[in-house]
């Protein structure tokens, strides 16, 4: 397929948008993607046509609505090249599915027993699993980071050792960028016979991962990254570990039978989602693959690997800007900040421009405690934005030095 850069911004009628009397310029892909028309449509659809509870009734939209969400959760399957499709759990996101293990592990895991987290998580891969560290008594290490944002791949092999029980990395970090070389991580949990869980959260938009090739035992992302609806994500497991970790929210549809002695819980994935779901999210959330798949993963690899560079190269023109994450394997994502200039005010600036991008720690922390500084100015590039756009973030970054400098 041809990559058409014009018609595929005509599938997301907010770009068309003015901000502050500037066309609208949204860099800001990282923390939530903007959504094609299809996939509002398909929001509009469901609640129009199809709307009814699932899993529960015998009416005919009950069973329609049924058979469109097992259908997205098919798709699901299909695009991560899952097993089974009961390996496929419906979440609210990246957040939730993280939680949902480490709640799990926080119950199973011993005293003495280790969780390796890495330098370059974002929080909500570091405060679920110190909260399973005090319920259960293990002890939390941490993958060092080098200077160029990547991680320390010798020194998290020596951090490995039969008290291993989980490993949990990101696949690409949201505050820089880094692409982690989750293959050769997830083979050395092994090696210690350690389950590792992805956060795929910043990946998904950009490249299509095989959890049969990855091998990990659970993957988690968010729907709203990935051109889907706010409040949708799914999380992988392998059905062993499914079947192992115990159920994480009590309620409807996730029992067998209920007694006030004891109750027994429903099989994968349903065991996972009590009460009634984000149905119309999950749904939604299907159309939204279809459409990254109909655009292409590769084009979107390639697209954006140009604005990568291209970006990179115009803001080296800039006086006193500093890098953060320079590592090669890197996705399309740029921290930067200029010498003796708070990121807060540059972003500030350059929104009365139109051009958004997001400033702040990035729910990072101890990566900019790394650096030593306060947070980074980030552009994060999505397959729909342009190098106009980038020329027009170079003018509003050089009329906001020339004012603060
Ligand atoms: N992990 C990473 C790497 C992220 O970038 C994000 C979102 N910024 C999350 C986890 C959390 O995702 P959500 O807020 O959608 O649950």
């Amino acid at each position: 397929m041809s990559f058409d850069i014009q018609k595929i911004r005509q599938d997301f009628p907010i770009l068309a948008q003015r901000v502050n009397d500037k066309p609208l310029v949204y860099f800001d892909n990282g923390a939530t993607s903007q959504k094609p028309q299809v996939v509002i449509d398909a929001e509009a659809r469901y609640y129009n046509e199809i709307n009814a509870n699932i899993h529960r009734g015998v009416h005919h939209l009950s069973q329609v609505a049924t058979d469109a969400y097992e259908e997205a959760r098919v798709k699901i399957q299909q695009h991560l090249n899952a097993k089974n499709s009961f390996e496929i759990l419906f979440t609210a996101g990246t957040t939730f599915g993280i939680n949902l293990v480490a709640n799990g592990f926080g119950q199973i895991l011993q005293p003495g027993d280790e969780i390796i987290v890495s330098h370059l998580e974002h929080h909500s891969n570091i405060v679920p699993w110190q909260l399973a560290c005090e319920r259960s008594g293990a002890t939390l290490k941490v993958i060092p980071m080098l200077a160029d944002g990547s991680l320390d791949m010798e020194a998290y092999t020596a951090l490995l050792n039969d008290k291993t029980k989980i490993v949990t990395v990101n696949h690409i970090s949201n505050a820089l960028g880094t692409i982690n070389p989750v293959k050769f991580i997830i083979e050395k949990a092994h090696e210690v016979g350690a389950a590792v869980l992805i956060d795929g959260a910043q990946a998904v938009p950009h490249l299509k991962p095989d959890v049969q090739d990855l091998d990990c035992e659970f993957y988690a992302f968010s729907g709203h990254k990935m051109c889907g609806p706010t409040g949708t994500g799914v999380l992988y497991g392998k059905e062993q570990w499914l079947n192992q970790l115990p159920p994480y929210q009590g309620g409807g549809e996730m029992i067998k039978e209920v007694t006030f002695e004891k109750t027994t819980y429903a099989c994968l994935p349903h065991k996972f989602e009590a009460g009634t779901p984000n149905i119309a999210g999950g749904i939604v959330l299907g159309t939204a693959v279809d459409y990254l798949n109909g655009i292409g993963f590769d084009n979107i690899v390639a697209y954006e690997h140009q604005l990568l560079e291209y970006a990179t190269k115009r803001l080296s023109e800039l006086e006193d800007i500093e890098f953060y994450g320079t590592a090669k394997e890197k996705a399309s994502v740029i921290s930067f900040n200029f010498k003796g200039i708070h990121p807060y005010d540059v972003g500030a600036i350059i929104d009365k421009l139109g051009i958004a991008v997001r400033t702040g720690h990035h729910c990072a922390q101890p990566i900019m405690d790394y650096f030593n500084i306060p947070g980074t100015i980030r552009a994060s590039f999505a397959f729909y934005n342009t190098k106009e756009e980038i020329d027009q973030m170079i003018e509003a970054l050089k009329k906001a030095l020339m004012m603060l400098r």
